[in-house]
């Protein structure tokens, strides 16, 4: 292994280092309103108001964080004061540590239950100071330098603390990751999750007054493109529901769809989202 090393070292060397995260891409969707991929972790968003600014989502790690507050100072001279989560999977909240402490991070209540549970992990235990200081239960508003943000949760859906950013004013939504394209919804069990609650967020969503909504692995999207997401996700509920009436178990609904078998038992699983599906319309 050493003389083949020695032979290739530039591939070993490759090999040994994670691939670096693409850089970090900014890109103006509104007045004062940014949106961010690239850097680790899903994308974010800026908000610029007079004196001050919100970022929503924190990436995955602290470089990346820092990076994207660098980007941040590019757009404006004006302090980030406030944090906004949109949820608290990793790749929106373990950047957090690249952030100065003492900022206003504002996260639904039971995101920050997840987050408490998470960083009590004695690897995680240097994000503990960043758990959100300020919760929100059911819809809030906030106003950061004159641009109004209103914080909706519509119950659980891809976890049971999600957030929805929208910025009524701008007409642009911050979905986190309430919708995936491309590939199935995902559905966090093991957070309260539930794919009932994401038909009726998907709903909410489509109701407000927006033309660009924001997700954490999507490029923009627009109404249409959710209008779909939702379409397919009550075909595919309506055909799990008419086989679940059959008396079909869920291997056989599973089969229906083409999805790969289950994994033999063994270490813990999570649920993908026909089984999901199956669960939640009463499957036994
Ligand atoms: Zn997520």
């Amino acid at each position: 292994m050493w003389l083949a090393c020695a032979a290739l070292w530039l591939a070993c060397a490759a090999a040994a280092w994670p691939q670096a995260s693409p850089p970090l891409r900014v890109e103006r969707i509104a007045e004062g309103v940014y949106w961010m991929q690239g850097g680790s972790g899903a994308n974010t968003g800026v908000v610029i108001g007079r004196g001050e600014a919100a970022a929503i989502d924190a990436k995955t790690d602290a470089e990346s964080a820092r990076a994207m507050q660098a980007e941040i100072r590019k757009l404006t001279p004006n302090p980030v004061t406030t944090l906004i989560l949109t949820h608290s999977d990793g790749d929106h909240v373990n950047g957090l540590a690249g952030f100065p402490r003492g900022l206003r991070i504002v996260a639904h209540g039971n995101t920050r239950k997840d987050m408490e549970s998470a960083f009590s992990d004695p690897k995680m235990g240097g994000l503990l100071p960043y758990l959100p200081n300020e919760t929100v239960e059911g819809s809030q508003r906030l106003n950061i330098g004159g641009v109004r943000i209103e914080l909706l949760h519509f119950g659980p859906a891809h976890t049971q603390g999600d957030l929805v950013v929208y910025l009524p004013e701008k007409k642009v939504v911050f979905l986190g990751d309430l919708a995936f394209i491309g590939r199935d919804p995902l559905i966090h069990r093991h957070k309260n999750g539930t794919s009932l609650g994401l038909v009726r967020t998907l709903k909410e969503i489509l109701a407000l007054d927006a033309g660009t909504f924001i997700a954490g692995h999507a490029a923009p999207l627009k109404k249409a493109d959710l209008q779909g997401l939702l379409s397919s996700i009550q075909e595919k509920q309506a055909k799990v529901r008419s086989l679940i009436q059959q008396g079909r178990s869920l291997e056989e609904v599973r089969t229906a769809f083409g999805a790969a078998p289950a994994p033999a038992a063994g270490g813990p699983r999570r649920p993908g989202f026909i089984e999901i599906l199956y669960q939640d319309l009463g499957g036994k």
